[in-house]
């Protein structure tokens, strides 16, 4: 079993295949839907019962979450509880809807199976870098694990218990919590002002758990096939993927299109397009993940700061007019709360969500966040290196150096050129006159430089560079002897 396992997971062409032709997409399915048939996935993951108790009870639901202190295996079985939990609550919706008209084998089509999502989270895995330090699969799961933190905090998706870690010994669960603490406060949140009617929690109605699904799977894949290096990075080297996406959020694009073809594996076009209509979602999956990587580029950080002073403003306009006895005072707070419901789309909760998840490192207790200062430090230094070798790569390759430099960078440079041209090119340009008269110029521009080398060497070898030192002059076309 473990050995079918390994063997899927090597398999890349699993991963990234680009299934046009819709016989190869078919020929896919089958093949997908025989591996979930025979493979018990979970089971293949090897992690004993206790591990599992310790990771369901006190990794789960906390923010102490011990990324680092977690086998890739067990990353994937967070994963899997996680994607479960939601696709469970997409299902509880379905069912208490109004949308009994499908029966309940089309209502299995709309969610994958478990044994398939684990499945899609090895394909996953597999599309990150293992070599990047910290752009890796454990920074997917963290940030996944972040935004359903997020979530349940929110209330936007329940959750039997919530641990709050102060320290490994100091675990305190707190059942089912609902956050009305903020109740209390006399000015409102953004939140309770759009939930006043229903509340003054933020509800479950603000974003319907496909769009948390969305938000989940769109966390998972944000950073799909991340080469460890960043978009400034990319854009100053000219890169193709900095070309192919207009030097804008490229590796945001990239992690999109990447993840995508992945997914569309997995979550076929029933999930994508069918069940978010069938639960009468104004926006499908499909746009819900792109839009949501695509905040993950911080180049558009100030952007987002920007939207959300705007909504502090307008918060603290309808408190101000909460407070005055003004008879109009009513009109003028439906009017905010009004503009305020418009503006705060589930596109830009999504958005502010996991742009919070993925930049969270920071926020979580000190031993768990300096373990990812440290990971994206050695990052951070790769890339340095691979900058200064570039820039060095670039200095020896530059045509223009003077000549004194070009040979301090390439000392064995003229035994190189005198070794080709008295072997090879001399005697076969000598000889192809008989053929090509008029390639007579070459013989000539060859003989000057040879007779330039062997001076160099001369000058190198017998007199200790001495005319060297004394010469300061950028190449010629051709040689200066
Ligand atoms: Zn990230």
């Amino acid at each position: 079993m473990t050995n079918n396992l390994s063997l899927i997971c090597q398999t890349n062409s699993f991963n990234f295949v680009s299934l046009n032709s819709s016989i190869l997409k078919k020929r896919f399915q089958n093949y997908l839907d025989l591996i979930v048939h025979n493979i018990d996935f979970e089971e293949s993951l090897n992690i004993s019962s206790s591990r599992k108790f310790f990771i369901k009870e006190f990794c789960v639901d906390s923010w102490y979450f011990p990324s680092h202190d977690l086998s890739y295996e067990e990353l994937i079985y967070v994963a899997f509880i996680i994607i479960q939990k939601s696709c469970n609550d997409v299902k509880t919706e379905y069912n208490s809807n109004s949308c009994s008209n499908l029966s309940s084998n089309s209502l299995n089509d709309l969610v994958p199976s478990n044994n398939k999502i684990i499945c899609f989270l090895l394909a996953v895995k597999n599309s990150y870098h293992a070599g990047n330090k910290f752009h890796n699969f454990r920074h997917a799961i963290d940030v996944l694990q972040a935004t359903y933190f997020f979530l349940i905090k929110l209330n936007l998706l329940s959750t039997d218990s919530l641990i709050y870690a102060k320290s490994q010994s100091q675990n305190r669960i707190i059942k089912n919590k609902k956050l009305n603490i903020l109740n209390s406060l006399k000015s409102k949140s953004i939140t309770q002002i759009v939930n006043e009617e229903v509340q003054n929690t933020l509800d479950k109605s603000v974003m319907k758990p496909i769009e948390v699904l969305g938000l989940l799977l769109a966390a998972l894949g944000h950073d799909t096939g991340h080469p460890g290096l960043t978009n400034l990075f990319l854009c100053k080297h000219e890169s193709p993927l900095s070309t192919i996406f207009n030097e804008t959020s490229v590796l945001e694009n990239y992690h999109y299109i990447m993840f995508e073809k992945l997914i569309t594996n997995f979550w076929t076009e029933k999930h994508f397009i069918d069940l978010p209509k069938t639960v009468s979602c104004c926006i499908s999956l499909k746009n819900l993940i792109t839009e949501s990587i695509l905040a993950t580029d911080m180049a558009k950080h100030s952007e987002y700061i920007t939207k959300i002073k705007h909504f502090k403003e307008l918060a603290n306009e309808y408190n101000n007019n909460a407070n005055k006895n003004d008879i109009n005072k009513d009109e003028i707070k439906n009017k905010i709360k009004n503009q305020i419901k418009e503006k705060l789309t589930s596109k830009l909760l999504c958005s502010l969500i996991i742009k919070c998840a993925d930049i969270s490192n920071v926020t979580r207790p000190l031993r768990v966040s300096t373990q990812w200062g440290i990971a994206l430090g050695k990052e951070f230094g790769e890339i340095a290196t691979l900058e200064s070798l570039l820039t060095i790569n670039k200095r020896l390759l530059d045509l223009t150096l003077r000549l004194v430099s070009c040979l301090k960078n390439n000392p064995e440079l003229y035994k190189g050129q005198i070794f080709f041209i008295n072997t090879f090119a001399l005697e076969l340009f000598k000889s192809i006159l008989e053929i090509f008269p008029n390639l007579r110029f070459a013989v000539g521009i060859i003989e000057k430089n040879v007779a330039f080398w062997e001076k160099i060497k001369y000058d190198i070898e017998i007199n200790d560079g001495k005319e060297l030192n004394g010469l300061d002059e950028i190449l010629p076309l051709e040689a200066i002897y």
